[in-house]
């Protein structure tokens, strides 16, 4: 699905910083690959580097492929497109996710219409029941006539994960998607990811701190430094058995 080679991202034009040196990784359908490594290694530019959400003032190099199409260096409006139907990006903060204003359903049932013109108001209905359903969402026809507010994090966060759905996206990015729930309510919503993304050949790129996340939930996990990517491999191989002395150090850090 995703093939990136010797990504290379500057911050600043003047005198360009590079933060991540030369990245290659490759997701396959179906998999769920985990990225790890400390604070300010690099993990956060790699994504919005795939979906071509950096910020101004920063500038990617070498090659970014979804599904053999070339991404860098796409005008931005084509990448948006790519970002609304093939790649979706799962926000940190389920409240942020959606509008307080609007109820659950509103909302769902305008995101499976943004993606499905002429899709007729029932059909639209009945197709974010289902992904409400697909996300574990009780009860969801109730559910629907209700307000963020009248919902938990965690359930705002898997409606979030529906509306991301919605555009049935290929590859589902989320960049550190639970740290504002509790441990036991990340656990479930990152199960619901990891569950729905390996379906119908979909893949996750799950960018997390937590190790146990990463052993209960990832495929392959790899191990970025400093912008670089020092291992990577099966979560088995890389958890049990580090071959890098960073991934030691890492791994000896948690509890
Ligand atoms: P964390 O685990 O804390 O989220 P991270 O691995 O996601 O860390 P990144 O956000 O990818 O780290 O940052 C990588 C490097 O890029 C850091 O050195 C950071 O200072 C730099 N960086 C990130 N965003 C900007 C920016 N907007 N302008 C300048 N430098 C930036
Ligand atoms: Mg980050």
């Amino acid at each position: 699905i995703l093939s990136i080679r010797d990504l290379r991202v500057h911050f600043g034009t003047r005198d360009p910083i590079e933060v991540v040196h030369g990245l290659d990784l490759d997701i396959a359908p179906g998999e769920v690959v985990a990225v790890v490594g400390e604070s300010g290694s690099g993990k956060s530019v790699t994504a919005l580097s795939v979906i071509g959400l950096l910020p101004e003032n920063a500038h990617a190099t070498g090659s970014v492929k979804l599904h053999g199409r070339e991404l860098i260096g796409l005008k931005p409006a084509d990448l948006r497109r790519i970002r609304g139907a093939e790649v979706a990006l799962i926000s940190q903060d389920p409240v942020a996710s959606l509008n307080p204003v609007f109820t659950i359903g509103f909302q769902v049932v305008e995101a499976v219409r943004a993606h499905s013109h002429g899709l007729s108001a029932g059909a639209a209905r009945r197709r974010a029941i289902e992904l409400l359903e697909l996300v574990d969402i009780p009860d969801p026809a109730r559910r629907m006539k209700q307000y963020p507010h009248e919902l938990s994090g965690g359930q705002c966060q898997r409606v979030g994960i529906a509306m991301a759905l919605a555009s049935d996206p290929q590859l589902l990015i989320a960049d550190e998607p639970t740290t504002a729930l509790d441990v036991t309510v990340q656990a479930e919503v990152l199960d619901v990811l990891a569950r729905l993304g390996r379906r119908d050949g979909r893949a996750v790129l799950l960018i997390t701190h937590d190790m146990g996340v990463v052993a209960e939930l990832a495929d392959r996990v790899v191990v970025m430094r400093e912008g670089e990517l020092v291992e990577q491999g099966s979560v088995r191989g890389v958890l049990l058995q580090p071959t890098a002395a960073y991934t030691k150090q890492l791994l000896s850090a948690v509890p």
